[in-house]
């Protein structure tokens, strides 16, 4: 699996209350997008300025719409390439468990349009997912984060490389697991906590220094938000900056 490329995180979207653009991340391998983590609204924009393409991989935490709100215009950018041609479908990861829930938010009401005689998952490749899945060379694990409800959020992590917590409550026992080799933790983090997401003191609460070295705080929203943490000695991810990652271990 080694096989020498060079792994970063790019931010579009830091997310969270004031953010101009929902969460999304875009897993980059040699500089080239790799795989898109969440969909806001405005996301297929902000990619296809970034990258100059459409993404071809793509992977959902969960179906909240600041997650999910742009899958109608992935949809519509995507759909007549990929009548003309399947292989130009977007492959879409997602957790079995929140698949009864795509459906419902995505499929199962007015969100498309009627006319052209096309499915929404014409434009989709669906891949639903148990423990992980490849993508290339590369096994992706998913895991459960803490987010308003069991088995609603599901993270990522590229194991060596990173560790994408998604909207999440603090989780040390599952970072114990997912986050033991060295890898960078993208974690939900705003000023203060509230029941659906983590603040700064439960990060300073619940992690260890060692394991707070490692983590890059996302879903803070505001710039003015992004100092406070750094104030806190946290590290902040921001949009236009990517962070670049370990080696993926083989
Ligand atoms: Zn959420």
């Amino acid at each position: 699996m080694a096989d020498g490329s060079a792994f970063a995180m790019r931010f579009p979207g830091i997310g969270g209350p004031g953010a101009e653009l929902g969460p999304v991340a875009v897993v980059e391998r040699d500089a080239e997008p790799f795989l898109m983590i969440d969909c806001p609204p405005g996301a297929l924009d902000a990619y296809r300025r970034r990258y100059g393409a459409d993404p071809e991989n793509l992977y959902l935490t969960h179906t909240h719409l600041d997650h999910v709100g742009g899958m109608e215009e992935l949809f519509h950018g995507t759909i007549v390439a990929a009548q003309a041609d399947p292989e130009r479908r977007i492959r879409l990861f997602a957790a079995a468990a929140i698949v009864p829930s795509l459906q419902a938010r995505l499929v199962c009401n007015q969100f498309i349009r009627a006319e052209g005689r096309v499915n929404f998952w014409d434009a989709f490749q669906l891949i639903p997912v148990s423990e992980g899945f490849w993508l290339d060379d590369y096994w992706f694990r998913v895991f459960e984060s803490r987010h308003m409800q069991p088995a609603f959020c599901f993270g990522l992590q590229l194991a060596g490389a990173f560790v994408y917590t998604g909207d999440t409550r603090p989780i040390p026992e599952v970072l114990a697991a997912v986050a033991a080799d060295g890898e960078t933790v993208f974690h939900d983090c705003g000023v203060e906590a509230n029941p659906a997401h983590t603040g700064i003191e439960d990060l300073l609460r619940e992690y260890s220094p060692a394991l707070r070295s490692r983590l890059v705080c996302y879903h803070y929203g505001s710039e003015a938000s992004a100092v406070v943490l750094e104030e806190h000695g946290l590290t902040v991810a921001r949009s236009g900056t990517p962070v670049p990652l370990p080696t993926p271990a083989s």
